[in-house]
């Protein structure tokens, strides 16, 4: 670390106040690289660990127990049981100050593992029903060794920590199976932000970018997701005489044509992108009978609180005159899954040289472009400010466009930008803790 590092590090933390720099920030840098890259092992070990039993939403049962005992052995603070099978660890520092928030989470998806590892999953689970294969396709294996890493980085830097540092380790992020609750909202219910009282928070999501390098923007970043169902009604009537009913199932391709010329067409897209899909179509059950009743489901991604009303206004009126037209009835209803995921712009700008500090010279960008997926990490930053951003698991020399992305069955990330992660965790931390202690 360079004595220049700690003036504009300072100089940004305490507002330009004359003070001297705080007792961790002396040998900040040097200390976290070091540690990091002595535990860069044991977080591979995790990683492959929790990939080879990967659990589903709300399922994260041995993943939970597999944290909490790890943190309970570096001497951290447990709480166990938060919506359902999170875990929250604080670290109390030597020294009094503010309390600030790390998170990962911990759930799997129902996926195939075809990454062809040693240690890839052979799991399987239920989803809604069915019997499915269990894979971390969204890499929150890597997650939660990523901050179990930067927790034994912490904890052996303790004495000189002014502040508690609180670690979420939050399930069922990928959303609750259908009539279970769950994921973030829930875990702020039951206290992850309290106890103590966290005064900002930081996370990490792992994606197809160039190995190590950060990615993230201030404000609006990731979308705003609403999940859409759609129940049409028409007259049942023979395959053979559709004149005698109503063709509901023409009516449903109608209606998803229609909506992709909405968000084509009809909204403004130079403003903001708008994505609204239609994923499901259930309905049917003879190949000689058309239906009474028909199901669509998709869903909505949007940045804005007034995109997402108008985009609303205008598929539910566009769905309902087209039933009208063909003579049925349709029930549209908007559920939002998650708010946008909002960074702090001041949080942001000041976190900007110390994330510099953890992947390098010219490998943080804090001009990512809008996400059109979602994260219910927006949750915490609905009540405190926080800073999600993304880490490259490119393999070097891979083109980050062309890899399997999150959700594949082939998606798979490149080991050592772990250490980045657990770097970026740390660092994060150690500067929230001086910043919050100063506004
Ligand atoms: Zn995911
Ligand atoms: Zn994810």
């Amino acid at each position: 670390m360079t004595i220049q590092f700690d003036r504009r590090f300072v100089l940004m933390g305490l507002a330009g106040a004359a003070m001297p720099l705080p007792v961790w920030a002396q040998d900040l840098e040097a200390r976290v690289a070091t540690l990091a890259a002595q535990y860069q092992p044991k977080v591979v070990a995790w990683r492959r660990d929790i990939h080879q039993n990967p659990e589903l939403s709300n399922r994260e049962v041995r993943t939970g127990k597999l944290i909490a005992k790890d943190l309970k052995r570096m001497g951290l603070s447990v709480r166990t049981g938060l919506a359902g099978n999170g875990v929250v660890g604080v670290l109390k520092g030597g020294k009094p100050g503010p309390a600030i928030a790390l998170r990962a989470d911990m759930d799997a998806l129902p996926v195939e593992d075809k990454t062809g590892e040693p240690f890839a999953s052979k799991a399987m689970g239920e989803y809604e029903g069915k019997a499915v294969p269990v894979t971390h396709a969204c890499g929150h294996d890597a997650h939660v060794a990523m901050l179990l890493g930067a927790a034994e980085v912490l904890s052996q830097m303790k004495a000189d920590i002014a502040g508690d540092i609180v670690f979420i380790f939050q399930p069922a992020e990928e959303g609750p199976p259908k009539g279970e609750e769950g994921g973030a909202d829930v875990m702020i219910r039951d206290g992850a932000l309290d106890n103590p009282k966290v005064k900002s928070i930081f996370g990490i999501h792992v994606w197809p970018g160039k190995p190590g390098e950060l990615l993230y923007r201030p404000e609006g970043f990731m979308a705003q997701t609403d999940r859409l169902e759609i129940q049409l009604h028409g007259v049942q009537t023979h395959g053979s005489r559709p004149w005698d009913g109503v063709d509901i199932t023409a009516l449903a391709a109608d209606i998803t044509q229609t909506i992709n010329q909405i968000t084509s067409r009809r909204l403004n897209i130079t403003k903001e992108p708008t994505v609204v899909t239609i994923s499901i179509m259930e309905g049917g059950l003879r190949y000689n009978i058309i239906p009474e009743t028909l199901r669509l489901a998709g869903t909505m991604r949007t940045f804005s609180k007034a995109r997402r009303d108008e985009a609303i206004d205008k598929v539910t009126k566009v769905v309902e005159q087209l039933a009208a037209s063909y003579g049925a009835t349709a029930k549209v209803e908007f559920t939002m899954n998650a708010p946008l995921t909002y960074n702090d712009p001041q949080l942001s700008k000041d976190i900007f040289p110390v994330l510099v500090k953890a992947a390098g010279e010219g490998k943080v960008s804090d001009k990512a472009t809008l996400i059109t997926g979602g994260e219910d990490f927006a949750e915490y930053q609905k009540v405190v400010p926080g800073v999600f951003c993304f880490l490259g698991i490119a393999k070097p020399g891979e083109d980050p466009e062309k890899i399997p992305p999150n959700h594949s069955p082939y998606f798979n990330i490149y080991e050592p930008a772990m250490e980045v992660g657990v770097r970026a965790h740390a660092l994060a931390a150690l500067f929230m803790l001086t910043r919050e202690a100063s506004v």
